[in-house]
């Protein structure tokens, strides 16, 4: 099975939770091994979860919320 990125984001929740099959994780870790893109995405989501069970809330890493303050033009 292959999947492409947009395949790939949705199966991220469950991903991170184990709840997918063994196909769907074979299909997830295969692209992750090919697409840098999608695995900078997973490292900054883990990073996320990280913090978030570690202080109990979730936190977004600085670079990102300032990516995000950028993509909306605030300042
Ligand atoms: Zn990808």
């Amino acid at each position: 099975m292959k999947i492409n990125c947009d395949q790939l984001a949705g199966l991220l929740p469950e991903f991170f939770d184990g709840d997918l099959s063994t196909d769907q994780s074979d299909a997830a870790i295969d692209h992750l091994a090919t697409c840098v893109s999608c695995r900078l995405t997973v490292d900054e989501l883990k990073g996320v979860r990280t913090l978030a069970s570690e202080h109990g809330r979730l936190e977004l890493p600085p670079e990102s919320k300032e990516r995000i303050r950028r993509s909306l033009d605030l300042d």
